[in-house]
């Protein structure tokens, strides 16, 4: 069955409806693009899917459990363990620097502070940021802090990787290396990559594409709302 999956959802922020009843379900190991024009509702669904919003109305499912029903403290612990971030506005800390911003989720955990600056060297060299790990992300130029915020949000190896907009602030080749380092971890370690992009380039890369429209989710070929 599907890894996780949206019933119905729907969710408003105070009159203005931002879903009506979406539908998605996603695939282990799947790299899946969300599509569709601004203000349609991407962010919001990519939001309940990823336990930060609970919907007002319809089901949220992970793993064969819900999600929507747990406790704050189950997804926060969810969040932490099995799903990366990669936002737009990645809450880096700017006064910490790059290796102490990427080993911070993992010494939150039960890393040693060794292992955690070990594994952060890691992935800042796979994003080719070696060198600036002893900088201010305060310091670092747009493309340069987006990348050291999405090594913080593979760091700690997640099963799913929700990104918005993970491309933005990158130079096309910055942007595509970015894409083909989640298509690795898609491809090499099973890992599930949810973005939401109005990029095709990055849609390019995706398994499948879905478009969001009016706050509902329809399938770019057929033009149906998915059910
Ligand atoms: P997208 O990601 O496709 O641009 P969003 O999910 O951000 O769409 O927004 C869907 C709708 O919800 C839009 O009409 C938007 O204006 C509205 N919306 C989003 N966030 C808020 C908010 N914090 N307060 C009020 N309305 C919001
Ligand atoms: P370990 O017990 O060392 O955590 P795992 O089975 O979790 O081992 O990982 C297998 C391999 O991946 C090991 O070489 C380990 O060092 C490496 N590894 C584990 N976690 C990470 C991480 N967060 N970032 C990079 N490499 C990692």
């Amino acid at each position: 069955g599907p890894l996780l999956e949206a019933r119905s959802v729907s969710r408003s922020y105070g009159r203005t409806p931002a879903l009506r009843e979406a539908s998605l379900s996603v695939t282990a190991g799947e790299i899946l693009a969300i599509m569709g024009p601004s203000g349609s509702g991407k962010s919001t669904l990519l939001h309940c899917l990823a336990g930060i919003f609970t919907p007002d109305a319809g089901e949220v499912w992970f793993d064969g459990g819900r999600l929507d029903t747990l406790s704050d403290a189950g997804r926060s612990r969810l969040r932490r363990t099995a799903f990366g971030f990669v936002f737009q506005f990645g809450q880096l800390v700017p006064e910490l620097t790059a290796a102490d911003n990427v080993a911070l989720p993992l010494l939150l955990g039960r890393t040693g502070r060794r292992q955690a600056y070990q594994r952060a060297r890691g992935w800042l060299d796979r994003l080719e940021l070696d060198g600036l790990g002893g900088r201010r992300t305060g310091e670092l130029s747009g493309g340069q802090a987006q990348r050291v915020a999405i090594a913080r949000a593979l760091v700690t190896r997640p099963k799913v990787i929700f990104a918005d907009e993970p491309t933005g602030a990158l130079d096309s080749l910055a942007g595509e290396k970015v894409m083909d380092l989640l298509v690795g971890l898609a491809r090499q370690e099973g890992a599930t990559v949810i973005v939401v992009t109005h990029d095709s380039r990055v849609a390019a890369c995706a398994d499948r594409e879905v478009i969001v429209r009016d706050g509902k989710v329809t399938d770019p070929y057929a033009g149906e709302v998915l059910r």
